[in-house]
Parts: C-alpha cells; sequence; structure tokens
C-alpha cells in the first residue's frame, strides 16, 4: 500500500491510483541502483502533497504580488533559514523548478547570450546545462567545454587553466552527474580568480554528502552553487541557489521575475522537511554510508573483473565501462532492469559507441542506503550484476529466479512510501 495512502486517487480516478501503486511496489521490489534517485521520507511526501499547492506567491517572503502570505512566507523563511544554517551560506533561493532552472538562471544573473561560458563536456560526465550544444545553455552561449584525462579518467586541473587562461569564460561550471571522484573546489576557484570568472559550482549529485560530511564542501570557493533537492539530499523534487549575500539581489531578481512565476509553495515546504532531516545526525551518517557503500560496490564490481573509470569511486556513483565483457550498456542496463536491478546506461570518457548505446552503465547507493542496506550486502549485488550481465552475453536462460531472490534479499529493508498489504481502493 502507497504510504501515505491514496484513498481518494483510488475513488477519483482508479486507473492512475493502479499506476502510482504499481509504481509504488516497483520501488519496493527492485534494487535501485540510479545514482541520481532516492526514497525520500513519508514526511517529505506528505508536505509536496498538502494544501500548498493550491497557493500563488510570485516574489519573496514579505515582498509578494499576491495576499494571503502569512504562512508561506514563514515556511519559504524557514526553508531559506535552513539550508543557509545547513550549508553555511549566507543567501539561498529555493524556488527553482529544478535543477536545470536553477542553472539557467545563473546565466540569467551573470552573463548576456553570445557570452563565453564553460563547463565540462556531458559525455564527460558534465551536464547538459553547463553548455552542451543541445542544451540552450550552448545554443545561446559560446561554450567551451573541458574534458577528462583518457588515462585517468579525471579532470586534469592544468588543462582546465589552460583552456580558461585562453577562452576567458565569465562563468566556469563545476560538477556533473557522472563524476566518480571528489570535485577539487578549490583548485576551481584559483582558476576562477585568476580570470576574473565566476565559479559556479552544481553540486545536484552531491549535495546530501556535503550537507552530510562525506564530501568537501564549495562553500568559500564557488561565488554560486545550485543544487537539486531530490537526489543524495532526499528531497522533493526541486532546486536551490545558494551564494554570498553580496550576489543575492542578481540571483533572486534571475529565478523570479526573470526565469519563474509563482514558487511552488507545496515543494518549499518539503524541502524545508528534507533540510530538517539532512540537520539531523542520522544524516551524517547517512551520507557516510552512502560513500562507504558505493566503495563495498566497486570493489566487489572491481573483483569480477569489471572496469572502473578511475578505477574507484570517493562517493556515491560508480561508471563501469563494459567492453571487456562485451555487451553495451544497453543492453546490460535492460537485462539487469527485467532482473530487478534498476541503473543506466552511461557513456564512458572517449566512448567509442553511440550516445543511445554507449559503453558503460552508472549506478550508485543512495536509494539502498536509505533502505538500510549496508556493505557487507554489496558483494551479492555485484554477484547478480555479474550473473546477469554474463547471462546476457550467452545464449543462457533467462534469470527468472533473480527477481524473486531480490525480493527476499530486500524485504527485511522497508521503504518509506509503500508497505505491502492489500490495495487501499474504497
Ligand atoms: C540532475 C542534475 C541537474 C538537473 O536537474 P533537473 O532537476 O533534472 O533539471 C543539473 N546539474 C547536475 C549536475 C545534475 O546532476
Amino acid at each position: 500500500m502507497h504510504q501515505p495512502p491514496i484513498p481518494h486517487v483510488a475513488r477519483t480516478d482508479p486507473e492512475i491510483a493502479e499506476l502510482i501503486e504499481h509504481e509504488a511496489r516497483r520501488e519496493y521490489e527492485k534494487i535501485r541502483l540510479i545514482p541520481s534517485e532516492n526514497y525520500v521520507s513519508a514526511a517529505v511526501l506528505e508536505a509536496s502533497g498538502s494544501v500548498l499547492t493550491n497557493k500563488y506567491s510570485e516574489g519573496y517572503p514579505g515582498r509578494r504580488y499576491y495576499e494571503g502570505q502569512q504562512f508561506t512566507d514563514v515556511i519559504e523563511t524557514l526553508a531559506i533559514e535552513r539550508a543557509k544554517a545547513l550549508f553555511g551560506v549566507g543567501h539561498a533561493n529555493v524556488q527553482p523548478y529544478s535543477g536545470s532552472p536553477a542553472n539557467l538562471a545563473v546565466y540569467l544573473a551573470f552573463a548576456e547570450p553570445g557570452d563565453t561560458i564553460m563547463g565540462m563536456a556531458l559525455p564527460m560526465g558534465g551536464h547538459l546545462t553547463h553548455g552542451w550544444p543541445v542544451s540552450v545553455t550552448g545554443k545561446w552561449f559560446r561554450a567551451v567545454q573541458y574534458d577528462v584525462r583518457r588515462d585517468t579518467g579525471r579532470v586534469d586541473l592544468d588543462e582546465v587553466r589552460d583552456l580558461a587562461r585562453r577562452e576567458r569564460p565569465k562563468l566556469i561550471f563545476c560538477g556533473g552527474t557522472a563524476i566518480p571522484r571528489t570535485i577539487d573546489f578549490p583548485a576551481f576557484a584559483e582558476i576562477a580568480g585568476e580570470i576574473g570568472a565566476i565559479l559556479v559550482a552544481d553540486i545536484a549529485h552531491i549535495a546530501g554528502l556535503i550537507a552530510g560530511g562525506a564530501h568537501p564542501s564549495p562553500v568559500g570557493y564557488a561565488s554560486v552553487i545550485t543544487t537539486t533537492t531530490h537526489k543524495t539530499l532526499r528531497g522533493p523534487r526541486g532546486a536551490m541557489i545558494l551564494s554570498a549575500p553580496e550576489y543575492a539581489s542578481a540571483l533572486d531578481r534571475a529565478v523570479f521575475p526573470g526565469l519563474q512565476g509563482g514558487p511552488h509553495d507545496h515543494t518549499t515546504a518539503a524541502i524545508a522537511v528534507a533540510l530538517h532531516e539532512a540537520s539531523q545526525p542520522a544524516f551524517r551518517d547517512y551520507a557516510h554510508q552512502v560513500v562507504a557503500n558505493a566503495q563495498a560496490l566497486a570493489a566487489a564490481l572491481t573483483a569480477r573483473s569489471y572496469d572502473l573509470i578511475t578505477g574507484g569511486t570517493d562517493n556515491h556513483l560508480i561508471l563501469v565501462d563494459l567492453t571487456r565483457q562485451g555487451i553495451g550498456g544497453k543492453a546490460a542496463a535492460r537485462a539487469l532492469d527485467r532482473a530487478g536491478i534498476e541503473l543506466n546506461y552511461n557513456t564512458v570518457p572517449y566512448d567509442p559507441r553511440r550516445p543511445f548505446d554507449p559503453s558503460g552503465i552508472r549506478l550508485g547507493t543512495p536509494a539502498i542506503t536509505t533502505r538500510g542496506l549496508r556493505e557487507e550486502h554489496m558483494p551479492m549485488i555485484a554477484a547478480w550484476i555479474d550473473e546477469v550481465i554474463t547471462a546476457a552475453t550467452s545464449d543462457d536462460a533467462p534469470l527468472d529466479h533473480l527477481a524473486a531472490d531480490i525480493r527476499d534479499f530486500l524485504a527485511p529493508y522497508p521503504i518509506p512510501s509503500w508497505t505491502p498489504g492489500p490495495v487501499s481502493a474504497q
């Protein structure tokens, strides 16, 4: 049964209620290894499903364009204050609808169309919004992109410095979506400082690790920090922009009225709840356990002859090159999903294959750690991954038994949003 229960959806729209129920069960029964996903708490779910969805609040607390903000102002102020306290920054904007609009707001605040900006190339682990050609950020700005080294799979900061000196971008983005290693914020800050660029640390993937003290913080190095709230931070779908007070008004004006209309107050409330949860001692344990689990999983995969980009991980994320296994990332991801292990296909640096069928898979431990899995469970998961991939590359019979084994394996580890039991149709 979905938690909290959804009897009204079941009555009004049984078709959608059934699909939600199926999705909740799917999230319960699968080993979810997509590194950008998680399980939010029931409290976060309740706040994001609350009456706040009924309200319009264009503007900022105390400066709104609509009446009736007695409670929304307090909620947004709490979210802002909690974000500032958790990350140790002087300013927070909690209104961006998601990570991509948060990044767009930063462009709007500090750059003009045609200006040079710099970010990590998407196939190297960067994000679309860091200037990749198909993104508006690559179309409306002159984007220069840095790579990782072929031999190490890591960013070469000497190369970044050379490129920055040559191209003199206004904005430099660091961070990305497929980076298994610690980001060297002080080194990026030095490069940006040398050419007078604004350093933007996009910590969407690692915000929860930073909040929990399991990854160094960009605070004090990056002028602007953007993050989603729904990945390792374990909040609702949303985003935040953090900065020193000197950038506050430019950033706030860029988010509203520059880019957005009314903030999603229900999301703001859920962000506040998630930030409260992330400030508790248990969240520090969670963040460190995410990394310990990723390192144990990386070691177990390496022991089974899988090639890990950079040879391992410092964070929540593992990028595997399957060339040696003789299978494409897409075929592997499909076979694994059928068997009950959910991850995504991904390009690896300098991938010789096409982006729609690249050489790699990307996996991570935020969701399974929320469920309570620990290091000792990782060898079993690696063994199942290997079994599925080996079967997919041979003519072995489909692994029908695996889904049941995985259900049994996960049964002692509940999720906040679904409990086995009857559907609450009334
Ligand atoms: C996920 C992500 C984003 C975008 O977030 P959306 O909410 O999907 O728009 C931006 N930057 C990085 C580095 C991300 O990982």
